[in-house]
């Protein structure tokens, strides 16, 4: 009789989702109206969309949102003139 809990938990986990479905907490800020949100259960990664829709993360939409978060963080560094002094003092 050999015990394989590591994969049951994780079948587990993957039930409990599907039936009170996931539990999300924001893994990353891109801007200010779409996030990345990583299930606290499961592991399961979504993204928000220009649409304001929620899509699987894969590696292409992750990819969108790191250059999506840069060109945001510019656009804001620019429109409030934030010099890199004030910050770090
Ligand atoms: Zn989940």
């Amino acid at each position: 009789m050999k015990a394989t809990y590591s994969k049951s938990s994780f079948s587990i986990s993957g039930i409990v989702c599907n039936t009170l479905g996931h539990d999300y907490a924001i893994s990353r800020k891109i801007t200010n109206h779409i996030n990345e949100y990583k299930c606290t259960k499961c592991g399961k990664e979504v993204t928000d969309n220009f649409a304001g829709r929620v899509e699987n993360l894969t590696l292409k939409t992750k990819q969108v949102n790191s250059s999506l978060a840069l060109f945001f963080e510019k656009k804001m560094r620019r429109k409030y003139a934030i010099p890199y002094e004030k910050i770090s003092m």
